[in-house]
């Protein structure tokens, strides 16, 4: 098949290449696939896209009179894609529904135990040749309440982490499964905020999850509760996190994805101005940790994603994709 690979950056080349042996011709394009780009896919088969790529009715219409027939996703998430543009237009949507959830949840861990111990302070300070420690005072995760919000893959690797630590797991989830039960258990919506010392969000972005970190659910929040998202920006309305963190309601805010991230996350602009006044808000903060989306970030978890998506594409073109990969309306 021929591929062409969006937002590709180096280690995609490096992984991807590595796994494909030169099974499928794979064109590697540095752009976000979107409105402005899509006219690039002349003569391929697939595009192979990541999270911040931009599917829309338009560029699926572009794709599909290009001849192509698949999107390959090189991720977990696919709320970028208008599923119901693809299904007219013929085009199978395929992603990589589990790769080391480990991964993912252990930078979960890395935010809390950054934001529970201060170590991106102290590590200034003492850059800074200030050993002081005022201001640095952390709290025990033994023996808090952590509320796990969406126990999928990621959310049981990242409760299993955190029982670890001697704390009480809870988790709220619609669909409630045995593997996460074993480790914590299952409240409903509002004990859930109540009783939660720190929330981490696992589910995903899809309409009923939308600014689910809302007013009214933050409001139903412990003071000084810490908030944890690795899963999507959508997840979180972002202006009402920084109106609850002014007042102590949120007390530490631990980030690896935010809702305006496409066109920043990824992306070198250390010589640039940030226009985006409430993603610079947000920095201000000093309890609040930002990473640039880089929780999937790990070798074993580059090398499962490329590992799957090239075989998605083999399954493709023989026919025989695994339906657990499609995602559909
Ligand atoms: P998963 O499908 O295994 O689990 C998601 C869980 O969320 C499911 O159990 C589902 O029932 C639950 N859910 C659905 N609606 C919910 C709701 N309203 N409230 C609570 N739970 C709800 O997915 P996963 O592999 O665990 O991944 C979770 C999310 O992590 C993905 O959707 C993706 O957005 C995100 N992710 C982020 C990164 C990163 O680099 N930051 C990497 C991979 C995945």
């Amino acid at each position: 098949m021929r591929v062409a690979v969006f937002s590709a950056k180096p280690y995609d080349k490096e992984y991807l290449a590595a796994h494909n042996r030169a099974r499928h011709e794979l064109t590697f394009f540095a752009p976000q696939l979107n409105e402005d780009t899509a006219p690039m896919v002349k003569k391929f088969d697939a595009v192979c896209c990541f999270v911040n790529d931009i599917l829309n009715e338009k560029v699926i219409k572009r794709l599909a009179k290009s001849g192509v027939k698949l999107v390959a996703l090189r991720c977990a998430g696919y709320n970028n894609i208008d599923l119901e543009a693809a299904k007219k237009a013929n085009i199978v949507v395929c992603r990589v529904p589990e790769y080391s959830p480990y991964t993912v949840a252990e930078h979960a861990v890395a935010l809390i135990m950054n934001l529970n111990r201060n170590i991106h302070r102290a590590f200034n300070r003492i850059r800074e040749n200030d050993y002081s420690l005022m201001g640095l005072e952390g709290f025990e995760l033994h023996g808090k309440t952590v509320g796990v919000l969406g126990t999928g893959a990621i959310g049981v690797a990242f409760a299993n982490i955190m029982r670890g630590f001697g704390c009480q797991v809870i988790g709220y989830d619609p669909k409630e499964n045995k593997t996460f039960a074993r480790v914590g258990h299952y409240v409903g919506l509002e004990d859930f905020w109540s009783h939660s010392d720190i929330i981490s969000l696992h589910c995903p972005l899809i309409p009923p999850t939308y600014h689910i970190i809302n007013d009214e659910s933050i409001a139903a929040m412990k003071s000084g509760v810490m908030l944890i998202n690795t899963s999507r920006g959508g997840l979180v309305d972002t202006k009402a996190v920084i109106e609850a963190l002014k007042v102590g309601k949120i007390g530490y805010l631990g980030l690896d994805v935010y809702e305006e991230e496409a066109g920043l996350f990824f992306e070198d602009y250390s010589n640039r101005v940030i226009t985006d006044d409430i993603f610079a808000r947000l920095l201000t903060f000093p309890n609040v940790v930002v990473t640039g989306h880089q929780a999937f970030f790990s070798k074993e978890a580059l090398a499962a994603i490329a590992i799957t998506t090239i075989n998605n594409i083999d399954a493709f073109a023989k026919g025989t994709l695994d339906q657990s990969h499609v995602v559909s309306v």
